[in-house]
């Protein structure tokens, strides 16, 4: 009994190990004791529960509030060989009464569902002839009034158990503060000793805050890296998400918006989309995620600041969950933080106080130059103990101290008063620096002593510093009309009692880009390989109708394209591949794999290493790419490569790709001329390199109609780099 859980990992869902906490919770609630678990996005708790349904000999009844969720997990369980259904409100009478059977057949181990149909009359008469002998509740912070996520209904679940005073209990959440964490256990009536609290430390999510100087052009600079790659754009309004989708898809990006007021079936069309990797970046409120298990996120711009941390945790959480390294940007503003104060006005008083703390913890986050993964898990209340994570901004770069401002402050309040207290930001920066405006001269504020005396600062700086003295409570916004005034700290200021601290914005915002030298290292695996592993899933995924991390997550992927397993054995060894996907699947990827590793002469490294070598590891014995670079950049003309080693043309190119992408110049050779392309021809495939770059070639691929093969790809890929190589500057 007591291996059985870690052969079912092995052999079902095809991991090595458990995840930190995973064996514990697993025996906890094989043991009959009621379970709470605290782990982040990502960190494995679907496993916690199903590991027991398949061990228990009853059913398990998962509660889980969105059927999009539900739908996902029966489906990745539907590809473990595992029979779960759902019992919801988008079924078909006939799809309904088919699970319904399959519950009555003893044949589903898990059926989920969302709280109100469990507490319908007619779900319990039909689970009470059923043995049921575990409830999990999904998204377990719901239950609590204290978090951000409330759903009165999830509180009446308490009267479930009373019905089955047999079955165990297990809630899972990604997000509790301690409060949150009572609250549950109170809630559905917990022993307080069987709480599990994982590490919130995501170790491969880089986390990064920059003030939000121009957002469009932040952002447009940011996701220019990673345009093979799916990500997400948070933004705080619908109109903000059409108006950014719009721009983005006009630029040439595979994009969507998402928010509640697009009509049900375009929002379900584009999510859809999302996740079966047909396009690459959604731009949507916070109404989009939950529900979203897509394990290759790689990015998360939030556009707005969030309302709170456990959203803006929640939500960077959707990125990296295969546990590769990927990117999260916060676009801070002063001016934001109003904004939202206004969307969260309410009549409840409680409601809103609980609101605005929240809020003021999220900007205290962004502000912060402590390492902000330390900041974060504090909030969590777990403490990190390394000095520097090296995977966020404040550790990865020097830290700025903060500067004396106080004559900015004076020179800023000091105009706020002598312009009466009622006009708003922008008109008193006009006054400081000097404007001519109209507005200046109906006023005759020209004739005032702090006209032009704040030259010395950008608009935007003295923007920034505006929002820091609104921010440190030297002056009040009036909600409505915008008009500054100065409170009496602001006089302390204004007298000079006070000293202010603060940031000067650089006059000119840096350029933009990806974080260089972070703590984790980009795996390494062949990409030409991955690239084919990707297309074949994608065709697979779309066959079986489901979304392709479904088949074999990224991270399975990488490992494939770094191990290179060619036999059943060998691919069974690879984590994420257990037997039934081997089953379902291994005959088509062992075939591309054995085809890719015969034509570049690649070993099995799979079943030479075992399992120590992972992404982490280098690729070795690969040096034929280095003698075949070595030989052309000596002058030998591919068809002599091609001979002397008895390779295709097509591997001698694949070869002299590895070989530049390692950083080596190549000779500019006569590669064009094995091409039998039309110059017009070629020209299309140029484009479609500039705008998909030549890091993958399916994307190329699919743009040119698949009309183009991927030898003459190949050759063109080559002919582009030697022009790119040509053109830079050295
Ligand atoms: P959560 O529900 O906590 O957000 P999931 O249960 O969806 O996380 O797990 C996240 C990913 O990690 C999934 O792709 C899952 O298959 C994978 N995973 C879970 N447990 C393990 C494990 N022990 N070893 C390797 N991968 C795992
Ligand atoms: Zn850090």
């Amino acid at each position: 009994m007591k291996d059985q859980p870690r052969e079912i990992l092995k052999t079902i869902f095809g991991y090595d190990s458990f995840r930190p906490l995973q064996e514990e919770v697993i025996h906890n609630i094989l043991s009959g004791k009621d379970t709470l678990v605290i782990m982040p996005t990502g960190g494995g708790k679907s496993i916690c529960y199903q590991i027991p349904a398949l061990l228990f000999p009853g059913l398990t009844i998962v509660v889980s509030p969105l059927i999009s969720l539900m739908k996902d997990q029966v489906e990745q369980l539907s590809e473990l060989g595992i029979t779960a259904v759902t019992l919801n409100s988008s079924l078909t009478p006939d799809q309904l009464s088919a699970n319904i059977s399959l519950i009555r057949q003893k044949k589903a181990r898990l059926v989920y569902m969302a709280p109100e149909t469990l507490l319908k009359e007619g779900t319990m008469e039909l689970l009470s002839s059923e043995r049921v002998d575990c409830l999990t509740i999904d998204e377990a912070h719901c239950i609590s009034a204290w978090g951000h996520d409330f759903r009165p209904e999830y509180r009446r679940l308490i009267s479930v158990r009373s019905r089955f005073p047999d079955m165990v209990c297990v809630a899972l959440t990604a997000t509790a503060t301690p409060r949150v964490r009572q609250d549950i256990q109170e809630s559905l009536n917990f022993d307080s000793s069987a709480e599990f609290i994982g590490s919130f430390n995501r170790e491969n999510l880089n986390i990064r805050v920059v003030q939000k100087a121009s957002p469009l052009a932040q952002t447009l600079a940011f996701i220019e890296d990673y345009r093979d790659h799916s990500g997400i754009i948070y933004c705080l309004s619908r109109k903000q998400v059409d108006e950014l989708s719009g721009i983005l898809l006009a630029k040439g990006y595979s994009v969507r918006p998402y928010h509640a007021g697009l009509p049900d079936m375009q929002r379900m069309k584009n999510q859809e989309l999302f996740i079966r990797d047909d396009i690459r970046i959604m731009v949507a409120t916070i109404a989009f995620g939950m529900g979203i298990n897509k394990s290759n996120v790689r990015f998360i711009v939030h556009y707005d600041l969030p309302k709170n941390i456990e959203s803006y945790y929640q939500e960077i959480g959707r990125a990296g969950r295969d546990g590769l390294p990927s990117q999260c940007l916060l676009l801070f503003s002063y001016s934001d933080i109003y904004r939202i104060k206004y969307l969260i006005q309410d009549h409840d008083e409680q409601k809103m106080r609980v609101a605005i703390n929240h809020l003021d913890a999220m900007v205290r986050y962004a502000e912060t130059d402590l390492c902000r993964r330390k900041v974060l898990l504090r909030y969590f209340g777990e403490e990190y103990e390394k000095e520097n994570c090296s995977m966020c901004d404040n550790c990865l770069t020097d830290h700025k101290t903060p500067e004396d401002i106080t004559i900015e402050a004076q020179k800023f309040l000091s105009c706020v008063k002598r312009t009466g207290e009622i006009f708003g930001i922008q008109h008193i920066i006009d006054v400081l620096r000097g404007s001519k405006s109209k507005k200046i001269e109906r006023f005759h504020h020209q004739d005032l002593s702090t006209y032009g005396i704040g030259k010395d600062h950008t608009k935007r700086q003295w923007q920034h510093f505006a929002h820091q003295f609104l921010h440190k409570g030297f002056m009040t916004q009036d909600m409505e009309f915008g008009g500054i005034g100065i409170t009496p700290e602001g006089w302390e200021v204004l007298k000079g009692k006070v000293t202010v601290t603060g940031n000067i914005l650089p006059e000119k915002s840096p350029a933009f880009t990806a974080p260089k030298n972070t703590g984790m290292a980009e795996p390494e695996y062949d990409p030409e390989l991955f690239d084919l592993l990707r297309s074949r899933r994608k065709q697979l995924a779309t066959e079986a109708d489901v979304p392709p991390y479904v088949i074999f997550s990224d991270k399975t992927l990488m490992e494939m394209a770094t191990l290179f397993p060619q036999s059943k054995e060998s691919l069974l060894s690879i984590s994420g591949v257990g037997t039934m996907k081997l089953r379902k699947y291994g005959r088509d990827f062992l075939y591309l794999l054995q085809e890719y590793c015969r034509r570049n002469r690649l070993e099995d490294k799979a079943a030479s290493s075992g399992r120590e070598s992972t992404l982490s590891g280098k690729p070795t014995g690969r040096k034929r790419h280095q003698a075949i670079g070595e030989l052309y950049n000596a002058g030998k003309a591919i068809p002599d490569i091609m001979a002397m080693f008895n390779i295709k043309q097509i591997t001698v190119l694949d070869h002299l790709f590895t070989f530049f992408t390692e950083g080596h110049p190549l000779r500019n050779g006569s590669v064009i001329e094995g091409s039998a392309l039309s110059a017009k021809e070629k020209k299309t495939v140029l484009k479609a390199f500039d705008k998909h770059g030549v890091e993958f070639l399916s994307p190329v691929y699919s743009s040119l109609n698949c009309s183009v093969s991927y030898e003459e790809l190949k050759i063109l890929r080559l002919y582009y780099l030697f022009q790119q190589q040509a053109s830079a500057p050295c």
